[in-house]
Protein backbone atom coordinates (compact mmCIF):
# COMPACT_ATOMS: atom_id res chain seq x y z
CA UNK A 1 0.00 0.00 0.00
CA UNK A 2 1.54 3.45 -0.88
CA UNK A 3 -0.37 5.01 2.20
CA UNK A 4 1.94 2.93 4.14
CA UNK A 5 5.15 3.39 2.73
CA UNK A 6 4.25 7.22 2.86
CA UNK A 7 3.56 6.92 6.35
CA UNK A 8 6.51 4.97 7.14
CA UNK A 9 8.30 7.49 5.05
CA UNK A 10 7.22 10.15 6.91
CA UNK A 11 8.23 8.75 9.78
CA UNK A 12 11.80 7.59 8.78
CA UNK A 13 12.28 11.59 7.48
CA UNK A 14 11.04 12.32 11.00
CA UNK A 15 13.39 10.17 13.34
CA UNK A 16 16.48 12.25 13.22
CA UNK A 17 19.24 11.07 15.66
CA UNK A 18 17.93 7.13 16.30
CA UNK A 19 19.73 4.14 15.52
CA UNK A 20 21.54 4.18 11.80
CA UNK A 21 21.69 0.59 11.37
CA UNK A 22 17.54 0.23 11.84
CA UNK A 23 16.56 3.27 10.24
CA UNK A 24 19.28 2.04 7.16
CA UNK A 25 17.63 -1.26 6.99
CA UNK A 26 14.28 0.32 6.93
CA UNK A 27 14.73 2.48 4.35
CA UNK A 28 16.24 0.42 1.99
CA UNK A 29 12.98 -1.99 2.55
CA UNK A 30 10.87 1.22 2.07
CA UNK A 31 13.08 1.71 -1.49
CA UNK A 32 12.38 -2.17 -2.78
CA UNK A 33 8.51 -1.47 -1.98
CA UNK A 34 8.41 1.55 -3.80
CA UNK A 35 10.08 0.19 -6.45
CA UNK A 36 7.59 -3.17 -6.30
CA UNK A 37 4.67 -0.51 -6.56
CA UNK A 38 6.12 1.54 -9.03
CA UNK A 39 6.04 4.97 -6.35
CA UNK A 40 9.17 6.90 -8.17
CA UNK A 41 9.00 9.97 -5.86
CA UNK A 42 8.71 7.46 -2.53
CA UNK A 43 11.06 5.43 -3.85
CA UNK A 44 13.96 8.35 -3.97
CA UNK A 45 12.77 9.37 -0.71
CA UNK A 46 13.75 6.04 0.47
CA UNK A 47 16.90 6.32 -1.15
CA UNK A 48 17.93 9.93 0.32
CA UNK A 49 17.23 8.62 3.55
CA UNK A 50 19.21 5.48 3.22
CA UNK A 51 22.33 8.04 1.43
CA UNK A 52 21.83 10.53 4.35
CA UNK A 53 22.87 7.35 7.15
CA UNK A 54 25.46 6.15 5.00
CA UNK A 55 26.73 9.54 5.29
CA UNK A 56 26.60 9.38 9.28
CA UNK A 57 29.11 6.68 9.08
CA UNK A 58 31.51 8.48 6.65
CA UNK A 59 30.28 7.23 3.49
CA UNK A 60 29.96 11.35 2.45
CA UNK A 61 31.02 10.68 -1.11
CA UNK A 62 28.48 7.83 -1.68
CA UNK A 63 25.62 10.04 -0.34
CA UNK A 64 26.85 13.33 -2.12
CA UNK A 65 25.92 11.23 -5.52
CA UNK A 66 22.78 10.29 -4.67
CA UNK A 67 21.99 13.82 -3.14
CA UNK A 68 22.80 15.36 -6.60
CA UNK A 69 21.34 12.78 -8.91
CA UNK A 70 18.32 13.22 -7.18
CA UNK A 71 18.44 16.76 -6.79
CA UNK A 72 18.94 17.05 -10.89
CA UNK A 73 16.19 14.84 -11.25
CA UNK A 74 13.85 16.60 -8.60
CA UNK A 75 14.83 19.66 -10.97
CA UNK A 76 13.66 17.76 -14.32
CA UNK A 77 10.36 16.95 -12.77
CA UNK A 78 9.91 20.23 -10.99
CA UNK A 79 9.14 17.89 -8.26
CA UNK A 80 8.63 19.93 -4.87
CA UNK A 81 8.54 17.72 -2.55
CA UNK A 82 11.84 16.37 -3.25
CA UNK A 83 13.78 19.33 -4.15
CA UNK A 84 12.74 20.75 -0.70
CA UNK A 85 14.42 17.18 0.84
CA UNK A 86 17.68 17.26 -1.80
CA UNK A 87 18.26 21.15 -0.91
CA UNK A 88 18.77 20.16 2.61
CA UNK A 89 20.96 17.29 2.27
CA UNK A 90 22.90 19.54 0.33
CA UNK A 91 23.41 21.88 2.90
CA UNK A 92 24.60 19.88 5.08
CA UNK A 93 26.99 18.32 2.67
CA UNK A 94 28.58 22.06 1.69
CA UNK A 95 28.34 22.55 5.62
CA UNK A 96 30.67 19.68 5.88
CA UNK A 97 33.20 20.22 3.11
CA UNK A 98 33.24 23.85 4.46
CA UNK A 99 31.65 25.57 1.65
CA UNK A 100 29.47 27.36 3.88
CA UNK A 101 28.53 29.64 0.81
CA UNK A 102 26.76 27.40 -0.85
CA UNK A 103 25.41 25.44 2.23
CA UNK A 104 23.01 28.68 2.79
CA UNK A 105 21.99 29.31 -0.53
CA UNK A 106 20.74 24.92 -0.12
CA UNK A 107 19.48 25.46 3.36
CA UNK A 108 17.28 28.72 2.28
CA UNK A 109 15.88 27.16 -0.83
CA UNK A 110 14.97 23.62 1.51
CA UNK A 111 13.11 26.27 3.81
CA UNK A 112 11.19 27.53 0.79
CA UNK A 113 10.29 24.59 -0.86
CA UNK A 114 9.83 22.69 2.32
CA UNK A 115 5.71 23.06 2.79
CA UNK A 116 2.98 22.24 5.31
CA UNK A 117 2.60 18.47 4.01
CA UNK A 118 6.31 18.24 4.54
CA UNK A 119 6.72 16.00 7.82
CA UNK A 120 7.65 18.94 10.77
CA UNK A 121 10.12 17.28 12.39
CA UNK A 122 12.21 18.00 8.84
CA UNK A 123 10.60 21.16 9.05
CA UNK A 124 12.12 22.06 12.17
CA UNK A 125 15.77 20.60 11.16
CA UNK A 126 15.43 22.48 7.87
CA UNK A 127 14.93 25.97 10.10
CA UNK A 128 17.71 25.01 12.31
CA UNK A 129 20.50 23.78 9.91
CA UNK A 130 19.23 27.29 7.68
CA UNK A 131 19.41 28.95 11.19
CA UNK A 132 22.80 27.39 12.13
CA UNK A 133 24.35 28.73 8.33
CA UNK A 134 23.15 32.04 8.53
CA UNK A 135 24.98 32.62 11.81
CA UNK A 136 28.50 30.80 10.66
CA UNK A 137 28.31 33.53 8.42
CA UNK A 138 27.39 36.22 11.34
CA UNK A 139 23.72 37.00 10.50
CA UNK A 140 22.91 36.64 13.82
CA UNK A 141 19.88 38.36 13.47
CA UNK A 142 18.85 36.34 10.73
CA UNK A 143 19.62 33.03 12.47
CA UNK A 144 17.06 33.98 15.81
CA UNK A 145 14.68 34.26 13.68
CA UNK A 146 14.73 30.99 12.48
CA UNK A 147 15.58 29.42 15.79
CA UNK A 148 12.47 31.15 16.63
CA UNK A 149 10.39 29.64 14.07
CA UNK A 150 11.93 26.57 14.29
CA UNK A 151 10.63 26.06 18.39
CA UNK A 152 7.54 27.46 17.39
CA UNK A 153 6.88 24.95 15.11
CA UNK A 154 7.80 22.32 17.85
CA UNK A 155 5.76 24.03 20.07
CA UNK A 156 2.48 23.99 17.47
CA UNK A 157 2.84 19.83 17.39
CA UNK A 158 3.68 19.79 21.37
CA UNK A 159 7.31 17.88 20.38
CA UNK A 160 9.62 19.12 23.17
CA UNK A 161 12.52 17.14 22.16
CA UNK A 162 12.94 19.01 19.09
CA UNK A 163 12.14 22.57 20.83
CA UNK A 164 15.34 21.63 22.87
CA UNK A 165 16.90 20.84 20.28
CA UNK A 166 16.23 24.39 18.69
CA UNK A 167 16.75 26.15 21.73
CA UNK A 168 20.19 24.21 22.11
CA UNK A 169 21.15 25.03 18.85
CA UNK A 170 20.63 28.78 19.81
CA UNK A 171 22.30 28.71 22.90
CA UNK A 172 25.01 27.31 21.09
CA UNK A 173 25.13 30.23 18.53
CA UNK A 174 24.60 32.77 21.49
CA UNK A 175 28.02 31.24 23.08
CA UNK A 176 29.66 31.41 20.10
CA UNK A 177 28.63 35.38 19.45
CA UNK A 178 29.74 36.36 22.23
CA UNK A 179 26.28 37.11 24.10
CA UNK A 180 26.49 35.27 27.79
CA UNK A 181 23.44 36.76 28.74
CA UNK A 182 20.72 35.61 25.55
CA UNK A 183 22.78 31.89 25.37
CA UNK A 184 21.82 32.05 29.20
CA UNK A 185 18.31 33.48 28.69
CA UNK A 186 18.10 30.32 25.99
CA UNK A 187 19.67 27.96 28.76
CA UNK A 188 16.97 28.75 31.07
CA UNK A 189 14.10 28.01 28.43
CA UNK A 190 15.28 24.97 27.49
CA UNK A 191 15.44 23.94 31.76
CA UNK A 192 11.67 24.95 31.55
CA UNK A 193 10.73 23.01 28.42
CA UNK A 194 12.29 19.71 29.72
CA UNK A 195 10.63 20.34 33.15
CA UNK A 196 7.09 19.94 30.81
CA UNK A 197 8.15 16.71 29.69
CA UNK A 198 9.45 15.41 32.78
CA UNK A 199 12.98 15.11 32.06
CA UNK A 200 16.67 16.18 32.49
CA UNK A 201 18.64 18.04 29.99
CA UNK A 202 20.18 15.63 27.33
CA UNK A 203 23.82 15.31 28.11
CA UNK A 204 24.74 17.44 24.72
CA UNK A 205 22.33 20.23 26.28
CA UNK A 206 24.04 20.18 29.36
CA UNK A 207 27.87 20.46 27.30
CA UNK A 208 26.28 23.40 26.09
CA UNK A 209 25.18 24.79 29.50
CA UNK A 210 28.88 23.74 30.87
CA UNK A 211 30.18 25.69 28.16
CA UNK A 212 28.27 28.77 28.50
CA UNK A 213 29.55 28.45 32.31
CA UNK A 214 33.02 28.00 31.40
CA UNK A 215 33.37 30.70 29.14
CA UNK A 216 32.27 33.16 32.39
CA UNK A 217 34.34 31.80 34.56
CA UNK A 218 31.87 29.65 36.60
CA UNK A 219 33.68 26.69 36.44
CA UNK A 220 31.99 25.10 39.97
CA UNK A 221 28.56 25.19 37.99
CA UNK A 222 29.97 23.35 34.97
CA UNK A 223 31.11 20.95 36.83
CA UNK A 224 28.33 20.26 38.70
CA UNK A 225 26.02 20.45 35.36
CA UNK A 226 28.51 17.21 34.00
CA UNK A 227 28.99 15.89 37.52
CA UNK A 228 26.59 12.31 36.10
CA UNK A 229 28.04 12.49 32.45
CA UNK A 230 29.36 8.62 32.90
CA UNK A 231 26.50 6.95 31.45
CA UNK A 232 26.02 6.71 27.60
CA UNK A 233 23.58 4.38 26.69
CA UNK A 234 24.14 4.18 23.38
CA UNK A 235 26.30 5.31 20.28
CA UNK A 236 24.87 8.96 19.50
CA UNK A 237 25.28 9.65 23.64
CA UNK A 238 28.67 8.45 23.50
CA UNK A 239 29.61 11.14 21.55
CA UNK A 240 27.76 13.64 23.22
CA UNK A 241 28.91 11.91 26.43
CA UNK A 242 32.52 12.04 24.67
CA UNK A 243 32.18 15.88 24.80
CA UNK A 244 30.75 16.17 27.89
CA UNK A 245 33.67 14.31 29.55
CA UNK A 246 36.12 16.81 27.81
CA UNK A 247 34.03 19.55 28.61
CA UNK A 248 33.81 18.33 32.43
CA UNK A 249 38.05 17.86 32.46
CA UNK A 250 38.28 21.65 31.35
CA UNK A 251 35.88 22.66 34.11
CA UNK A 252 37.47 20.46 36.71
CA UNK A 253 41.25 21.96 35.41
CA UNK A 254 40.59 25.17 36.23
CA UNK A 255 39.05 24.60 39.24
CA UNK A 256 42.75 22.52 39.82
CA UNK A 257 40.68 19.58 40.83
CA UNK A 258 43.63 18.25 38.55
CA UNK A 259 42.78 14.31 39.91
CA UNK A 260 39.55 14.92 39.02
CA UNK A 261 40.22 15.99 35.96
CA UNK A 262 42.56 13.23 35.42
CA UNK A 263 39.93 10.82 35.72
CA UNK A 264 37.21 12.57 33.96
CA UNK A 265 39.82 12.58 31.04
CA UNK A 266 40.34 8.75 31.30
CA UNK A 267 36.62 8.22 30.92
CA UNK A 268 36.21 10.32 27.95
CA UNK A 269 39.61 8.78 26.35
CA UNK A 270 38.04 5.53 27.11
CA UNK A 271 34.95 6.43 25.42
CA UNK A 272 36.89 7.48 22.43
CA UNK A 273 38.45 3.98 22.27
CA UNK A 274 35.67 2.09 22.41
CA UNK A 275 33.59 4.09 19.76
CA UNK A 276 36.08 5.31 17.22
CA UNK A 277 35.92 8.59 17.88
CA UNK A 278 38.68 10.09 16.52
CA UNK A 279 38.29 13.88 16.63
CA UNK A 280 37.28 13.97 20.43
CA UNK A 281 40.21 11.38 20.69
CA UNK A 282 42.62 13.79 19.54
CA UNK A 283 41.05 16.61 21.68
CA UNK A 284 41.88 14.82 24.55
CA UNK A 285 45.75 14.39 23.60
CA UNK A 286 45.67 18.80 23.46
CA UNK A 287 43.65 18.13 26.88
CA UNK A 288 46.02 15.78 28.83
CA UNK A 289 49.09 17.91 27.65
CA UNK A 290 47.26 20.78 29.62
CA UNK A 291 47.04 18.45 32.37
CA UNK A 292 50.38 17.67 32.29
CA UNK A 293 51.39 20.94 32.54
CA UNK A 294 49.05 22.08 34.95
CA UNK A 295 50.52 19.34 37.72
CA UNK A 296 54.17 21.03 36.26
CA UNK A 297 55.06 17.82 34.59
CA UNK A 298 56.46 19.91 31.54
CA UNK A 299 58.20 17.18 29.83
CA UNK A 300 54.86 14.65 29.94
CA UNK A 301 53.10 17.86 28.35
CA UNK A 302 55.60 18.25 25.77
CA UNK A 303 55.89 14.22 24.69
CA UNK A 304 52.00 14.52 24.92
CA UNK A 305 51.80 17.59 22.66
CA UNK A 306 53.61 15.80 20.30
CA UNK A 307 51.51 13.12 20.15
CA UNK A 308 48.56 15.26 19.54
CA UNK A 309 50.34 17.43 16.97
CA UNK A 310 51.19 13.94 15.10
CA UNK A 311 47.33 12.77 15.76
CA UNK A 312 45.54 16.08 14.71
CA UNK A 313 48.01 16.06 11.23
CA UNK A 314 46.72 12.32 10.59
CA UNK A 315 43.00 12.98 10.90
CA UNK A 316 43.28 16.64 9.39
CA UNK A 317 44.62 14.89 6.63
CA UNK A 318 42.04 11.64 6.69
CA UNK A 319 39.45 14.01 6.98
CA UNK A 320 40.75 15.96 3.75
CA UNK A 321 40.71 12.50 2.05
CA UNK A 322 37.18 12.12 2.26
CA UNK A 323 36.16 15.88 1.58
CA UNK A 324 38.04 15.33 -1.62
CA UNK A 325 36.50 11.97 -2.72
CA UNK A 326 33.08 13.83 -2.32
CA UNK A 327 33.90 16.72 -3.69
CA UNK A 328 35.46 14.27 -6.57
CA UNK A 329 31.48 12.73 -6.19
CA UNK A 330 29.84 16.17 -6.78
CA UNK A 331 32.27 17.52 -9.63
CA UNK A 332 31.59 13.75 -11.55
CA UNK A 333 27.67 14.37 -11.10
CA UNK A 334 28.16 17.78 -12.37
CA UNK A 335 30.15 16.89 -15.13
CA UNK A 336 27.77 13.97 -16.48
CA UNK A 337 25.05 16.44 -16.04
CA UNK A 338 26.93 18.48 -18.54
CA UNK A 339 27.78 15.55 -20.53
CA UNK A 340 23.81 14.85 -20.79
CA UNK A 341 23.02 18.63 -21.54
CA UNK A 342 25.45 18.48 -24.42
CA UNK A 343 24.16 15.09 -25.74
CA UNK A 344 20.72 16.50 -25.26
CA UNK A 345 21.68 20.14 -27.01
CA UNK A 346 23.53 17.93 -29.80
CA UNK A 347 20.07 16.02 -30.68
CA UNK A 348 18.59 19.47 -31.35
CA UNK A 349 21.14 21.01 -33.49
CA UNK A 350 21.63 20.67 -37.33
CA UNK A 351 25.37 19.60 -37.26
CA UNK A 352 25.79 21.56 -41.23
CA UNK A 353 24.61 24.99 -39.71
CA UNK A 354 24.45 24.57 -36.43
CA UNK A 355 20.91 25.70 -36.49
CA UNK A 356 18.03 24.03 -34.55
CA UNK A 357 16.66 21.18 -36.14
CA UNK A 358 12.63 19.95 -36.11
CA UNK A 359 13.02 18.08 -33.34
CA UNK A 360 13.94 21.58 -31.33
CA UNK A 361 10.71 23.06 -33.90
CA UNK A 362 8.73 20.72 -32.38
CA UNK A 363 8.97 20.43 -28.65
CA UNK A 364 9.85 24.34 -28.66
CA UNK A 365 7.23 25.67 -31.02
CA UNK A 366 4.19 24.98 -29.75
CA UNK A 367 5.21 26.77 -26.22
CA UNK A 368 6.24 30.04 -28.50
CA UNK A 369 3.11 30.48 -29.52
CA UNK A 370 1.47 30.79 -25.91
CA UNK A 371 2.42 34.26 -25.88
CA UNK A 372 1.57 36.02 -29.02
CA UNK A 373 1.79 37.97 -30.96
CA UNK A 374 4.00 35.60 -32.80
CA UNK A 375 5.44 36.19 -36.47
CA UNK A 376 6.15 32.31 -37.84
CA UNK A 377 7.88 32.42 -41.39
CA UNK A 378 9.25 29.48 -43.79
CA UNK A 379 12.25 30.54 -46.06
CA UNK A 380 13.18 28.50 -48.85
CA UNK A 381 16.41 29.33 -51.08
CA UNK A 382 15.67 29.50 -54.66
CA UNK A 383 16.79 27.49 -57.43
CA UNK A 384 19.21 25.40 -54.95
CA UNK A 385 19.46 22.46 -57.05
CA UNK A 386 20.84 24.67 -59.28
CA UNK A 387 23.93 25.69 -57.10
CA UNK A 388 24.18 22.51 -56.56
CA UNK A 389 24.20 20.98 -59.75
CA UNK A 390 26.31 23.84 -61.56
CA UNK A 391 28.66 23.95 -58.93
CA UNK A 392 29.19 21.39 -56.56
CA UNK A 393 26.81 20.31 -53.19
CA UNK A 394 30.10 21.26 -51.54
CA UNK A 395 29.32 24.97 -52.64
CA UNK A 396 25.96 24.13 -52.09
CA UNK A 397 26.69 23.53 -48.30
CA UNK A 398 28.90 26.82 -47.75
CA UNK A 399 25.42 28.83 -49.09
CA UNK A 400 23.54 26.90 -46.51
CA UNK A 401 25.91 27.81 -44.27
CA UNK A 402 26.13 31.41 -45.19
CA UNK A 403 22.46 31.96 -45.68
CA UNK A 404 22.15 30.05 -41.65
CA UNK A 405 24.24 32.46 -40.23
CA UNK A 406 22.49 35.48 -42.18
CA UNK A 407 19.20 34.12 -40.34
CA UNK A 408 20.64 33.43 -36.81
CA UNK A 409 22.19 37.22 -36.98
CA UNK A 410 19.11 38.36 -38.55
CA UNK A 411 16.94 36.67 -35.60
CA UNK A 412 19.18 38.34 -33.08
CA UNK A 413 18.63 41.42 -34.10
CA UNK A 414 15.28 41.30 -34.73
CA UNK A 415 14.02 40.25 -31.29
CA UNK A 416 14.69 39.24 -27.99
CA UNK A 417 13.01 35.58 -28.16
CA UNK A 418 12.55 33.75 -30.90
CA UNK A 419 14.82 31.40 -32.93
CA UNK A 420 15.85 29.56 -36.02
CA UNK A 421 15.80 26.45 -37.39
CA UNK A 422 16.55 24.43 -40.52
CA UNK A 423 13.55 22.26 -41.12
CA UNK A 424 15.39 20.55 -43.74
CA UNK A 425 17.18 20.54 -46.95
CA UNK A 426 17.23 24.71 -47.86
CA UNK A 427 14.17 25.63 -46.08
CA UNK A 428 14.39 27.21 -43.07
CA UNK A 429 11.99 28.16 -40.27
CA UNK A 430 11.91 31.46 -38.44
CA UNK A 431 10.36 32.26 -35.52
CA UNK A 432 10.34 36.06 -33.95
CA UNK A 433 7.99 36.82 -31.01
CA UNK A 434 6.58 40.22 -30.23
CA UNK A 435 6.67 41.80 -33.09
CA UNK A 436 3.80 43.63 -34.96
CA UNK A 437 3.05 42.64 -38.30
CA UNK A 438 4.39 46.01 -39.86
CA UNK A 439 7.48 44.93 -37.68
CA UNK A 440 7.05 41.39 -39.13
CA UNK A 441 7.15 42.78 -42.58
CA UNK A 442 9.98 44.91 -42.27
CA UNK A 443 12.11 42.34 -40.39
CA UNK A 444 11.57 39.82 -42.90
CA UNK A 445 12.07 42.40 -45.91
CA UNK A 446 15.55 43.27 -44.11
CA UNK A 447 16.52 39.61 -44.22
CA UNK A 448 15.52 38.78 -48.11
CA UNK A 449 17.29 42.14 -49.10
CA UNK A 450 20.19 40.99 -46.46
CA UNK A 451 20.57 37.47 -48.68
CA UNK A 452 19.85 38.79 -52.07
CA UNK A 453 22.47 41.39 -51.98
CA UNK A 454 25.02 39.62 -49.68
CA UNK A 455 28.70 39.49 -51.66
CA UNK A 456 28.03 35.89 -52.91
CA UNK A 457 30.70 36.11 -55.71
CA UNK A 458 33.68 34.41 -53.90
CA UNK A 459 31.39 31.49 -53.50
CA UNK A 460 28.91 31.06 -56.27
CA UNK A 461 30.42 33.10 -59.14
CA UNK A 462 27.59 34.41 -61.29
CA UNK A 463 24.81 32.26 -59.82
CA UNK A 464 22.58 34.82 -57.48
CA UNK A 465 21.40 33.46 -54.27
CA UNK A 466 17.81 34.67 -52.68
CA UNK A 467 15.30 33.14 -50.97
CA UNK A 468 11.22 33.25 -50.89
CA UNK A 469 9.38 34.08 -47.56
CA UNK A 470 6.06 32.85 -46.55
CA UNK A 471 4.75 33.89 -42.99
CA UNK A 472 2.22 35.24 -40.93
CA UNK A 473 1.73 36.59 -37.55
CA UNK A 474 -0.53 35.01 -35.43
CA UNK A 475 -2.14 36.98 -32.43
CA UNK A 476 -4.10 33.52 -31.34
CA UNK A 477 -2.47 32.08 -28.10
CA UNK A 478 -4.65 28.79 -28.97
CA UNK A 479 -3.15 28.65 -32.47
CA UNK A 480 -1.86 25.38 -33.47
CA UNK A 481 1.47 24.41 -34.51
CA UNK A 482 0.86 22.36 -38.02
CA UNK A 483 -2.25 25.05 -39.09
CA UNK A 484 0.24 27.81 -38.93
CA UNK A 485 3.04 25.63 -40.52
CA UNK A 486 0.69 24.77 -43.30
CA UNK A 487 -0.14 28.19 -44.37
CA UNK A 488 3.55 29.42 -44.03
CA UNK A 489 3.90 27.09 -46.81
CA UNK A 490 1.10 28.00 -48.86
CA UNK A 491 2.51 30.94 -48.79
CA UNK A 492 5.99 30.62 -49.34
CA UNK A 493 5.01 28.32 -52.64
CA UNK A 494 2.81 31.67 -53.47
CA UNK A 495 5.98 33.73 -53.35
CA UNK A 496 7.50 30.53 -55.66
CA UNK A 497 4.72 30.91 -58.32
CA UNK A 498 4.94 35.07 -58.66
CA UNK A 499 8.45 35.30 -59.23
CA UNK A 500 10.85 33.80 -55.95
CA UNK A 501 13.29 36.13 -54.30
CA UNK A 502 10.26 37.84 -52.27
CA UNK A 503 8.49 37.92 -49.09
CA UNK A 504 4.33 37.07 -48.89
CA UNK A 505 2.81 37.76 -45.96
CA UNK A 506 -0.98 37.54 -46.72
CA UNK A 507 -3.05 34.50 -47.52
CA UNK A 508 -3.82 33.73 -51.48
CA UNK A 509 -7.11 35.38 -52.36
CA UNK A 510 -8.27 31.58 -54.26
P1 LIG B 1 12.89 26.31 -55.56
O1 LIG B 1 13.34 27.65 -55.92
O2 LIG B 1 11.57 25.96 -56.14
O3 LIG B 1 12.92 26.10 -54.09
O4 LIG B 1 13.91 25.31 -56.20
P2 LIG B 1 15.03 24.48 -55.50
O5 LIG B 1 15.96 23.99 -56.53
O6 LIG B 1 15.63 25.28 -54.44
O7 LIG B 1 14.18 23.34 -54.82
P3 LIG B 1 14.30 21.79 -54.77
O8 LIG B 1 13.47 21.39 -53.60
O9 LIG B 1 13.95 21.20 -56.11
O10 LIG B 1 15.81 21.44 -54.50
C1 LIG B 1 16.34 21.42 -53.23
C2 LIG B 1 17.69 20.77 -53.32
O11 LIG B 1 18.42 20.91 -52.12
C3 LIG B 1 17.64 19.30 -53.62
C4 LIG B 1 18.67 18.68 -52.72
O12 LIG B 1 19.61 17.89 -53.44
C5 LIG B 1 19.36 19.86 -52.10
N1 LIG B 1 19.80 19.60 -50.78
C6 LIG B 1 19.08 19.13 -49.74
N2 LIG B 1 19.84 19.04 -48.65
C7 LIG B 1 21.07 19.48 -48.99
C8 LIG B 1 22.31 19.63 -48.29
O13 LIG B 1 22.43 19.35 -47.08
N3 LIG B 1 23.39 20.10 -48.96
C9 LIG B 1 23.30 20.44 -50.27
N4 LIG B 1 24.37 20.91 -50.89
N5 LIG B 1 22.16 20.28 -50.97
C10 LIG B 1 21.06 19.81 -50.33
MG1 LIG C 1 14.44 25.89 -52.87
MG1 LIG D 1 12.83 23.47 -50.85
Amino acid sequence: MSQDLAAELHDLENHEGHDVTVILERATAAAVEADRIGDVVLGHRARLVQADMRRRVGDVDHAARVFLATHRWAERHECRPLLGRTHFHLALTYHYLGDQAASLEHALNAVDLLDADAPAGLRIIVLIRLANSLAEIGSYDQARERYRQAEQIAVDIGDMTRRLLALNNLAYTELEAGNAATALAAVERMYAAARTIGRDLLVVERDTVANIHISAGRYAEAEAILRDVYDAPNWYEAHDAADAALTLTIAQRHQDALDRAQASLDHCRSLCDEHQLNAVGVRVMAEQAELHAAGGDFQAAFEEYKRYHAASEQLRSTQQEAKARARQAIFETAEARRDAERYREQARRDPLTGLWNRRFVDENLPDALTDPPVTVSVIDIDHFKRINDTLSHDIGDRVLIAVAEILADEQDRQADDGFVARLGGEEFLLVLPGLSPDQAAEALETIRLRIATHPWHPVTGDLPVTVSIGGLTTDDPDADQADLLAEADRRLYTAKRTGRNRVVLTADPD
